[in-house]
């Protein structure tokens, strides 16, 4: 069996993208296989001030377009399909999607994920006006003002710890008595002046008028509910990465994530993750176009020695 292409990118986003540009300006034949639209989650992202070389920010559908024309301008290739899976097959890797199978060389896993919604009324319609997902990211846009985080685990605590230090006070809403965090990030967190704890409190709903003005909160101790003043509302109530088409091909952590080395190699010759759905992300745009760069490289490597 022949390989089609040299490389083929399992996702759009940014590391993605930014794999599939240095692959094919190293002349390897490359395609990028995304299921929506090409950007991730940058796509849904309206402002982004984090990224370097855009001192005033850029909006996240422009610069979700411009890395397709980049990519796409040294000939990388762009199709729309669905991965449902992963075969390896001697030298070759098989990528079967929905619409195609592709044969290749090697395999570039940037599948990304996504943050774990609420599902509560109010939360898709204020998401980017209020409602997000990334206190590094969109944290700036709420300084001075009174913010809530949902949730109690470590990317709660991290962040509130972190959004404290912008805004005038956060308050952590957590649907039980005690945090799942570590302990050193509790002991920070309740020693912090500027956060306070809603225990045993859940969102029911987000509300506002263009722009959250207020949450209301349950509590499920008591029952009652109450409306809370807030800005921001900052969701960590866990992630999951798109990994469900790797299963039982290549090793992934308890989480999901695929484990990859510092080389973005997993433990399957030819086959990289890089981005949000790899274990140890730090999840961030800078970080997803770095690992998608360190992954095209490692390709080309295992290509050409
Ligand atoms: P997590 O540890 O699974 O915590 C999720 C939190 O959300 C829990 O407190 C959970 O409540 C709450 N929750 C889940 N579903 C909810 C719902 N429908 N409504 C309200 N609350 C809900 O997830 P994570 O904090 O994103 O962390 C994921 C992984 O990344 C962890 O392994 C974590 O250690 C790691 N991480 C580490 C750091 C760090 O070390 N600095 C930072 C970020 C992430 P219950 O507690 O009641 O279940």
């Amino acid at each position: 069996m022949k390989a089609d292409y040299d490389v083929v990118v399992i996702g759009g986003g940014a590391a993605g993208l930014s794999a599939a540009l240095y692959a094919v300006r190293a002349k390897l034949k490359t395609v990028v296989l995304e299921r929506f639209a090409c950007g991730g989650q940058i796509l849904n992202t309206a402002e982004i001030e984090n990224y370097p070389g855009f001192p005033e920010g850029i909006l996240g559908p422009d610069l979700s377009s411009l890395l397709e024309k980049q990519v796409t301008r040294f000939g990388a290739e762009v199709v729309l399909d669905e991965v449902e899976g992963i075969q390896i097959e001697g030298d070759i890797r098989v990528v079967k999607a929905l619409e195609n199978t592709y044969r290749t060389k090697t395999i570039i896993i940037a599948s990304g994920g996504e943050h774990n919604k609420l599902g509560v009324p109010g939360e898709e319609e204020f998401a980017g006006r209020g409602v997000s997902y990334c206190a590094t990211c969109d944290g700036n846009f709420f300084a001075d003002q009174d913010v809530v985080v949902v949730g109690g685990g470590d990317a709660a605590i991290d962040e509130g710890l972190y959004l404290s230090r912008i805004t005038k006070k956060v308050t952590v809403v957590h649907r039980r008595d005690q945090l799942r965090a570590s302990k050193i990030l509790q002991e920070r967190a309740f020693s912090n002046p500027k956060m306070d704890f809603k225990w045993s409190h859940t969102v029911e709903e987000v509300r506002g008028n263009g722009q959250v003005d207020r949450v209301l909160l349950k509590n499920l101790r008591t029952g009652e509910r109450t409306e809370f003043g807030t800005y921001g509302v900052f969701i960590y109530i866990g992630f999951h990465p798109n990994s469900a088409f790797l299963r039982d091909v290549v090793p992934l952590d308890n989480g999901g994530h695929v484990q990859a080395n510092i080389r973005m190699e997993t433990s399957i010759p030819g086959v990289y993750a890089c981005g949000d759905v790899r274990q140890y992300s730090d999840r961030q745009l800078a970080t997803a176009v770095g690992d998608g760069v360190t992954a095209a490289l490692s390709a080309y490597n295992y290509i050409t020695e």
